[in-house]
């Protein structure tokens, strides 16, 4: 929560939850991800949130930008960024998409099969191609799972491939969960890169770059490890794999950049109780797993809410959305601690909800129009880097 942000709610009119973003710690984010790992080049992974007053901000600081889509690809561009600070990360891609993007000038594209090797010789002839290898995301709150990847014993194989199909084999990228909290957790992917490095040495293949991923946190409930302890430890893995030969590195933050920057401003609807013995109180919120806290699934994110009462005593309640849908329930299996004063009409604060919230807000469930979002923009002049 920002002074900005608290003033910006006070004097707002309008009814229904928002999503405020403060601009200046977009900018004080960028600052810290630049001066942490200061040999590494900033990639924003633009899915976190796509905000054009964001993406241009960050666009003049003179970040890069991850995409994933056509769609980012434009709207990355709408800000002047030039396509050569373009990443197009999925790795699950039309062979339609990778030429359009091509078109518009794109020519570094991430691949984890031989399929998709395939489709970029086709549609985008002469390109860079990174090669993701599978990460497991232990210590990672919102894993990534077996879905994106290869093997890194086979990540040699698909390189030469995309070598052979005429296209430039650049290097290796890994994404080791989103939410990480184990500072040492690129170790491991830090040693199969390496590897990966010295196979396609031998083949006469000479990577140049390694794409280390997001996964660097935002503060919720849980305490995180500081951005500076992460910087150290990778730069130790890099040491520790490379010797002297570090390669260029790319970091691709998404949540680490944009998820203290926001706030959600929501209401409470309605509180119940299930019988009279029960302590446990439902606490039914104007906003839920439909209109933008999907990351609750699971109970993975546990997001800081903050009310007028925090001073008063708590007790365990259930937290949900208003939807008809009996899954729109944010906390139940860990209740959530909430004033025992709460009461109905009372507004709530639902902090560090900058990333991944806005975009995933359903266009019109149950007749609820999408999370507003509105952005306070940046205090002093976002000069060039
Ligand atoms: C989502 C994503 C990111 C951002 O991850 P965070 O954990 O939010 O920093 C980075 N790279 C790729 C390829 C992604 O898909």
């Amino acid at each position: 929560m920002t002074d900005r942000i608290r003033e910006f709610l006070k004097n707002r009119k309008e009814e229904g939850p928002c999503l405020v973003l403060d601009l200046d710690v977009v900018r004080d984010n960028y600052g810290a991800f630049a001066r942490t790992l200061p040999d590494t080049k900033v990639y924003y992974a633009v899915k976190a949130n796509p905000h054009p007053e964001i993406l241009s901000l960050l666009n003049k600081l003179g970040s890069s930008f991850d995409v994933a889509s056509v769609p980012e690809t434009l709207a990355v561009l709408a800000t002047g960024c030039t396509p050569d600070r373009i990443s197009y990360g999925n790795t699950i891609k039309k062979e339609s998409e990778i030429a359009t993007a091509f078109k518009l000038g794109v020519t570094l594209f991430a691949v984890d099969c031989e399929a998709e090797v395939d489709k970029v010789a086709r549609a985008a002839p002469g390109a860079r191609v990174i090669c993701r290898i599978h990460c497991d995301g232990t210590g990672a709150e919102w894993p990534l799972s077996r879905k994106f990847g290869c093997e890194p014993e086979f990540a040699a194989d698909i390189l030469e491939r995309a070598h052979k199909a005429g296209l430039t084999a650049h290097g290796i990228s890994f994404h080791v969960g989103s939410q990480q909290h184990n500072v040492e957790a690129w170790d491991r992917a830090l040693a199969s890169t390496a590897a990966v490095f010295r196979t396609c040495a031998e083949r006469g293949i000479m990577l140049s770059t390694v794409n280390l991923g997001g996964g660097f946190p935002a503060k919720y409930v849980r305490k995180t490890p500081k951005l500076e302890s992460y910087g150290k430890a990778i730069f130790r893995s890099l040491r520790r794999h490379f010797g002297n030969r570090i390669p260029e590195t790319i970091i691709e933050p998404g949540r680490g950049m944009v998820g203290n920057a926001g706030v959600i401003e929501a209401e409470v609807v309605l509180i119940a109780k299930r019988s009279p013995e029960e302590d446990t109180r439902w606490v039914y919120l104007d906003i839920g797993k439909f209109h933008g806290l999907a990351e609750t699934i699971g109970e993975s994110i546990r997001y800081p809410i903050r009310t007028r009462r925090d001073r008063d005593e708590a007790g365990p309640c259930i937290v949900a959305g208003p939807t008809c849908d009996s899954v729109d329930v944010l906390y139940e299996k860990t209740p959530y601690p909430l004033p025992v004063s709460l009461a109905i009409g009372d507004k709530v604060l639902i902090e560090a909800t900058g990333a991944y919230t806005s975009t995933y807000s359903s266009v019109g469930f149950n007749g609820y129009p999408p999370l507003k979002s509105y952005v306070i923009a940046p205090t002093e002049p976002a000069l060039a880097a």
